[in-house]
């Protein structure tokens, strides 16, 4: 079996080179809009394109506001900000995500819970929220939800649309509302993917993605918060230097966060944003073709939940076992075809390991077996 996936990824990619996991192409009007930055001179936190990128992205969302960061670490830690998260207090997230979940937890001075994944979506499970709810929370008489052993405030839920998968949102927004949770959704590998016909990272109070090299589409580095006006509307104040407008004097009325996206990166974002539903189509094809092929096999590719369009932004496989993993990673890496296992659990890292946690056993079994495979948009499929 692995050399026949070799193969199928040898002609996907039609190259005897390295094959990475993730690549980024350029084929529409990056080097254009690119230039016109220059000549314009306006390269950095002032420009037509961040204006632009954002109206754009807000259009293709659905989003009411949008508001273009440095990178999706940035967004994520202002959107935590926005939602009320503050020094001493927890929020739920989930042990199966990229490190930066928990960073922008941890720059709120917060600290992440970690509750376990759904064996199909791979994100945030709402039974398993509820029931850690059930066990340690309770809410006080102001309507804010407690820890009950010590009165910590838990403050947020911050799901992560795993690998560009839908997590169960109807579920999650239902739960939320019950233990009156703000949501704040990492849609920082789901742009383009659609939960019952809605972008992913507008069924929070706040959404954030991701525009670095690897993800679907890219700005080299970059991120956006999205929001409704009024929370928009601080988030853009707040990643400005928390800057009052005035044409000339410099009044900064609170502690503000430089996490502007420079006008360069902007521009190569709106030509990127013009390719994405060619990339969405690409990548979901390039889905079906694996599928196919991996059909009756040992390994079992990781389809899209019900009701959902993935962007299916990294394809992969789940192995019989620790063991068949290791073995198709070594084969696969060895003939310079780039997989990776997923994510080691959150609650392992020397920064979390300290931190609450329900029971993790899907997010275990899952680390144990799931591989990614090369997922990048092939060549002259754009
Ligand atoms: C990529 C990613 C981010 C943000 O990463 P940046 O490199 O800061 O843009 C956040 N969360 C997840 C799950 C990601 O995959």
């Amino acid at each position: 079996m692995f050399d026949a996936l070799i193969r199928f990824i040898r002609d996907e990619y039609r190259t005897d080179a390295p094959i990475p996991l993730h690549a980024p192409q350029f084929p529409g009007r990056e080097r254009e809009y690119l230039l016109e930055t220059i000549e314009s001179t306006f390269v950095s936190s002032v420009g037509a394109f961040v204006d632009r990128f954002e109206h754009d992205m807000a259009a293709y969302t659905g989003a009411p506001r949008a508001v273009a960061t440095v990178n999706g670490t940035a967004a994520l830690h202002v959107a935590l900000m926005l939602a009320g998260v503050r020094a001493g207090d927890l929020v739920v997230t989930q042990p199966l995500t990229f490190v930066a979940t928990c960073n922008a937890i941890a720059y709120c001075g917060a600290e992440p819970v970690f509750v376990d994944v759904d064996r199909h979506t791979m994100g945030l499970s709402p039974a398993a929220l509820q029931t850690w709810l059930e066990e340690h929370a309770a809410l006080d008489d102001a309507g804010s939800c407690r820890l009950r052993r010590d009165g910590r405030a838990v403050r947020a839920c911050l799901p992560m649309h795993t690998f560009g998968h839908p997590a169960d949102l109807d579920g999650l927004v239902e739960v939320c509302a019950r233990w009156r949770l703000p949501l704040v959704e990492d849609a920082a590998e789901s742009l383009g993917s659609l939960y019952h016909g809605r972008h992913t990272g507008t069924f929070g109070q706040l959404g954030t993605l991701s525009f670095n090299g690897n993800k679907i589409i890219t700005t080299g580095g970059g991120g956006m918060v999205l929001a409704d006006e009024a929370l928009g509307t601080r988030a853009k104040y707040l990643t400005t230097t928390a800057k009052r407008p005035h044409p000339y004097e410099f009044i900064h009325d609170e502690v503000g966060y430089n996490y502007r996206l420079p006008n360069l990166n902007a521009a190569l974002g709106c030509a990127q944003l013009e390719q994405l539903d060619g990339f969405v189509a690409a990548k979901r094809a390039l889905a079906e073709r694996y599928a196919a092929l991996l059909a009756g096999s040992g390994l079992q590719f990781v389809r899209e939940p019900a009701g959902c369009r993935s962007n299916y932004w990294l394809n992969a496989v789940i192995c019989d076992g620790h063991a068949e993993r290791d073995a198709l990673l070594a084969a696969t890496n060895e003939r310079g075809v780039m997989t990776r296992p997923i994510w080691q659990l959150m609650n392992r890292l020397p920064a979390y390991a300290h931190c609450l946690h329900g029971d993790l056993s899907v997010a275990q079994w899952l680390e144990a077996r799931v591989v990614n495979l090369p997922s990048s948009v092939p060549a002259g499929a754009a």
